[in-house]
Parts: structure tokens; sequence; C-alpha cells
């Protein structure tokens, strides 16, 4: 049988809903746009996820998926942080990926591999089979900036960041306090400092990085990264990407949250929610659920059974074991019915950012929660918890100004009293209305970049341009 000569793509997830969710977007506008097909080849650690099938199982014909066979982790030393364990993921799939890869090549047009980004150890395996190599930044252009200044950082700092006396200065941004960047660079003795530098050293091997933001969200950084140098891939901002169409299959406890804020007020309802991994020590649960109360305002809350060990104990799952309602203050449910809704572990996010009850959004600033909300103009409470959330939170309260982020206390409990404080000035205060306004403009600038002139849409045309170069070859 003669091979198709339609240009197809593997894309690599590495583990982690907020990586997979924005790659989607990403392949579905190949498709649609320019009638790509693409692979899904995904490298896992155990069996498939609900959420992981629920997003896969949901895209158009042209997008495939294989799993690789899971890798072993029984040699993991205790207590390594999740971005060791993504990265030992990718790293330890090699083999299969490279006979996936051959698979593919013998099928179809296989053209190139786009990485995430933890994801750059496949670049050698693509080579092979002399494929682009491009990676889908999932998250700021900041945090972009700083992978490709960090091995300069690295050599020119001996400290603990968070120890350094002056803010860093990444290109093109805000100087920001060592403190609030990311966290797998906390601990410089940690492996994952280790595994962060050898991938911000191998973004230099890319044909090209795409990331998800847009020249109105983060003008300086993106002019930065777009500066010409010697040995650095261009930069394309192919962003907002977010999930737009929704499914009309809703399950049991989705048509609940739908059908709750259908009945409540324009704006009214405030939407918390942690991501797929966040959680909160018990305290924080009693102190966030009363601040709740308090603040008298609607809102609609994805509960998480609380975890004292990690803010991330349900990153790989989506899911906690217990049942997390029971963890709620006594009588809370009573005192706020009607006025609260309390979900547990998942709820259709996207759905709720765009329904017109929605007045506002804590969360945990994961880039996706956080651009999902950009696309609907809600106004945020930042609540940074792990991974790169907390130089998000920087980024929407010094920078951009579309966030309130509430103080904690010197035991790092964030009080119930501040909590309401904050919450009821950005859903009633003259500070929200600002916010609020704020994020109107974002959301009309994002739309502006995805139309079909836009800056990203041309973005992306430059990136399949140079794909397509590869089917002559
Ligand atoms: N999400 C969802 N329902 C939930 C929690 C999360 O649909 O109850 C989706 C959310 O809409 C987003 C993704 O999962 O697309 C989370 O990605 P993000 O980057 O915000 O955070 P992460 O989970 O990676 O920390």
């Amino acid at each position: 049988m003669e091979k198709s000569q339609t240009p197809h793509i593997a894309i690599l997830p590495s583990p982690g809903m907020g990586h997979l969710i924005p790659l989607a977007e990403f392949a579905k506008r190949l498709v649609h746009r320019h009638n790509f097909t693409v692979t899904f080849v995904v490298p896992c650690d155990g069996p498939p996820t609900k959420a992981q099938k629920s997003v896969l199982d949901a895209l158009p014909t042209a997008i495939d998926h294989v799993f690789l066979p899971p890798v072993c982790f029984d040699d993991l030393p205790q207590g390594s942080k999740i971005e060791t364990i993504i990265s030992l993921t990718v790293a330890r799939s090699l083999a299969s990926l490279r006979d996936a890869l051959s698979s593919l090549a013998s099928r179809a047009k296989l053209v190139g591999l786009v990485v995430d980004l933890f994801g750059t150890d496949a670049f050698d395996v693509a080579k092979e089979f002399n494929l682009f190599n491009y990676i889908f930044f999932p998250s700021t252009a900041m945090l972009l900036s700083l992978v490709l200044y960090a091995p300069e950082l690295h050599e020119t700092v001996s400290c603990e960041y968070r120890d350094l006396s002056d803010p860093v200065t990444i290109p093109g941004c805000i100087p920001i306090p060592g403190s609030e960047l990311l966290e797998p660079v906390q601990d410089r003795r940690d492996e994952a400092y280790t595994w962060f530098i050898h991938h911000a050293k191998r973004y230099r091997l890319a044909d090209g990085i795409m990331v998800n933001s847009f020249t109105e969200l983060e003008r300086g950084a993106l002019k930065a990264l777009q500066e010409k140098e010697p040995g650095k891939p261009p930069v394309y901002p192919v962003g907002p990407l977010v999930k737009m169409e929704f499914s009309s299959v809703l399950d049991d406890q989705s048509s609940k949250c739908l059908k709750w804020l259908d009945e409540q007020p324009r704006s009214s309802v405030l939407y918390v929610s942690f991501g797929s991994g966040g959680t909160l020590s018990f305290d924080q649960i009693n102190e966030l659920a009363l601040g709740l109360e308090m603040s008298k305002q609607r809102f609609l809350w994805v509960v998480r059974s609380p975890s004292d060990k990690a803010a991330n104990a349900t990153y790989f799952t989506a899911h906690s074991q217990n049942d997390p309602l029971k963890f709620l203050p006594q009588g809370f449910m009573d005192r706020t019915q009607g006025r609260g809704l309390v979900v547990p572990n998942w709820a259709p996010q996207a759905q709720i950012l765009s329904h017109e009850s929605t007045g506002g959004f804590l969360t945990h600033c994961g880039w996706n929660s956080s651009l999902e909300s950009i696309v609907n103009g809600v106004p945020l409470v930042a609540w940074p918890l792990y991974a790169e959330q907390k130089m998000n939170a920087y980024l929407f309260t010094k920078d951009v100004r579309v966030a309130l982020r509430p103080k904690p206390d010197e035991y790092g409990l964030v009080g119930r009293e501040e909590t309401a404080m904050v919450v009821q000035a950005l859903m009633e205060g003259e500070e929200g209305k600002r916010l609020r306004s704020r994020m109107k403009d974002l959301k009309d600038a994002g739309a502006t970049a995805l139309s079909d002139d836009g800056a990203s849409t041309r973005a992306l045309s430059d990136v399949v341009t140079k794909l397509k170069t590869q089917i002559s070859n």
C-alpha cells in the first residue's frame, strides 16, 4: 500500500493533565487548520488514568494515540519530586518511543516530533528518523525565558536562589524574588534541579519552541525570547490555546455543577479549584471553608482530601483516595446551602469558567487554568501551590494586574479573615472592578491573537511551513 503524503506529527506528552490538555488543543489546530494527522505517543508508569483517556478518546479521528509500555519505578528513591518522576518516565521510554516512531514512519509521512517542557530526551531518537524537533511549552513566556537563561544563571549564582538579596532579572521580565521562582530550582541539591538544568541546556537543540502565550499578555518576555542569538531556537507565541468545544454528554457531577450555575445571578459565583493535582493541608481546608463562609459570596468549590505531605498529592491521578467532603468543618454545608456548591475531586472547569454566572476564580495559577480564565475574562484570586505557580501568581499580581493574592501568616497558613477579605474585594470591591476590566481587555486581545489573521495563528503557520519542507525530503 502506498504511504499517505499527508504530513504526520508525533506528539509525546509528558505525564500530567496540564501537559496533555493544551497539547490536545494544539493537535486539533494542526488537524483542522493545516490538514495534518497526529499520533499521541504517551509514556506512562502504569495504566492510563480516567482523565487521560477522556481527553484522548474525545479527539477527532485524524488524531490517534498509543500508550507506550509502562516504565518501572521500583528503584525510585522515596520523596522523588514530580519533575524527576516526569523526566524519568520520558527517559525510560526512549526504546519504546523508537519502536513507535519506526512503526509510524512506515505507515505515514512523519515529519516532526513535538514534546512538552520535560520531553527533550526524546530529541535524539527523533533525529534518527530525520524528524524536526519542536517543543510545545505549556506555560508562560516568563518561565521559558528563565529556562533559556538558567544554564547561565546556574553558573553565576552559587547560593540557593531564595537566599539572594536582590531579585532575579529574567530577560524581558519584571525582577522577581528568588523565593518566587519555580519549585524545582528551590533546592539545588535535589535531583529535580539537575533535571531542570539538563532540559534547559537541551532546549537549544530544538528546531523551534512554541509557547502557549500571546503578546499582549507577556510583551517583554516574548520580545526578549524573539531576539535572535546564536544557538537559540526561534520562539513562536501560539496561545492562548485552551479547550473551547464541550461534549454534550456530561456525567452527573458535571451536570449538577452547570445546572446549579444556571440558577445563580450573573457574575456572582467564585469558582475555587486547585487544578488536577493541588491539595491543601487539613488546617488550610478548614480556614478556606470558613473564609468562604465569612465572605458571604456564592462559590463553587472542587474539594480534595487533605494532604500534609505535599501540595501536589493527586498530580498523577487527579482524584483523592478518601471522600473529600468529610474533611469540611462541621455544619459548613448546611450553613452555606444555596450559596455554595461543593463537589469532590473534579469539575467541568472550562465550562464553569465560560458560564455567565462565574465572576471570579480562586486558583492555584496552573497555566491552563489561568489561560481558561483569561479567555473568559474572569479575574483571579491567586493561591499558588507548587511547580511554577508562584511565578504565575507574581506575573498576575505585579505585572499584568488581574489577580489579588492573599497573604499567608508566619506558619504559611492563609487565615479565614484574609480569605474573606480578598474574596470580597475581588467579587464586590472597586479593585475587583479594575481587575475585571483588565481581564476583559486580555480576553479580547487573546481572541484577536487567535483570529484568522491574528499573531498566534500566523506564528503557528510559520511552524507548519517549516514542517512541510520535510515532505519533499
Ligand atoms: N481541570 C478540570 N477540572 C478540574 C481540575 C482541572 O477540568 O476539576 C482541568 C483544567 O480545566 C485545566 C487542567 O485540568 O485544563 C489543569 O491544568 P493546569 O495547568 O491549570 O494545572 P495542573 O493540573 O497542571 O496543576
